[in-house]
């Protein structure tokens, strides 16, 4: 029974590195309390089962999944996120790189794409995510609404960028505004890293 589990990865900058537009605080509950809870979360479902398996017993298979990939879920996507932010010296502004190009030829220009980016990231229902993915089929990137960690995700298609709209992720800051929020983090995307991620792609 020594099957590899999830870890906290470590944050690539420091805790204060992102302020002014998220704040120390901030960022040390998101990550040590609301990510490590997923990751938690994913384990103990994942030990559970691994130990019902050994014994020949039951568990709710029903809601033992969808727990499963709701901490999964919030895993990967704070892990991408933590990453596709970088300290506003290094971040912000247009993006350049193939993303930058690719960002004009599908949405006629960055300050479009900025727009309904934002506006798929306010309005995602509840708790949830705004990610902007491609699609190798199509050679198309595209905008997806996540809601919680794991409702609306279109399978395959890689996400390159993802902004977290959970309260969690911006109350200590901004209250309940979300759309400050938002105007607030486009100085800290990390373009070098989507970038990377997208070229990986294509
Ligand atoms: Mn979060």
């Amino acid at each position: 029974m020594n099957k590899k589990l999830y870890e906290l990865p470590p944050l690539p900058y420091r805790l204060e590195d992102l302020e002014p537009h998220i704040s120390r605080e901030q960022l040390r509950i998101h990550y040590e309390i609301h990510h490590k809870a997923y990751v938690d979360g994913a384990n103990r479902i994942l030990q559970m089962m691994d130990k019902a398996r050994a014994e020949g017993a039951s568990f709710d298979v029903k809601a033992a999944l969808k727990l499963l990939s709701f901490n999964i879920g919030g895993h990967i996507l704070h892990t991408l996120y933590w990453h596709n932010m970088a300290p506003a010296g290094r971040a912000g502004g247009a993006p350049g790189g193939r993303i930058g190009d690719k960002i004009k030829e599908d949405f006629g220009s960055f300050d479009r794409f900025k727009n309904e980016f934002t506006e798929a990231t306010l309005t995602v229902e509840g708790s949830g995510w705004g990610a902007l993915t491609y699609c190798r089929n199509t050679n198309r990137l595209l905008i997806m609404q996540i809601e919680k960690h794991n409702v609306n995700i279109y399978p395959t298609i890689p996400i390159i960028l993802v902004i977290d709209a959970f309260e969690h992720a911006y109350y200590i800051d901004y209250k309940n505004d979300r759309k400050k929020y938002l105007d607030n983090i486009w100085n800290i995307v990390n373009w070098d890293e989507v970038d990377k991620r997208f070229t990986k792609l294509t």
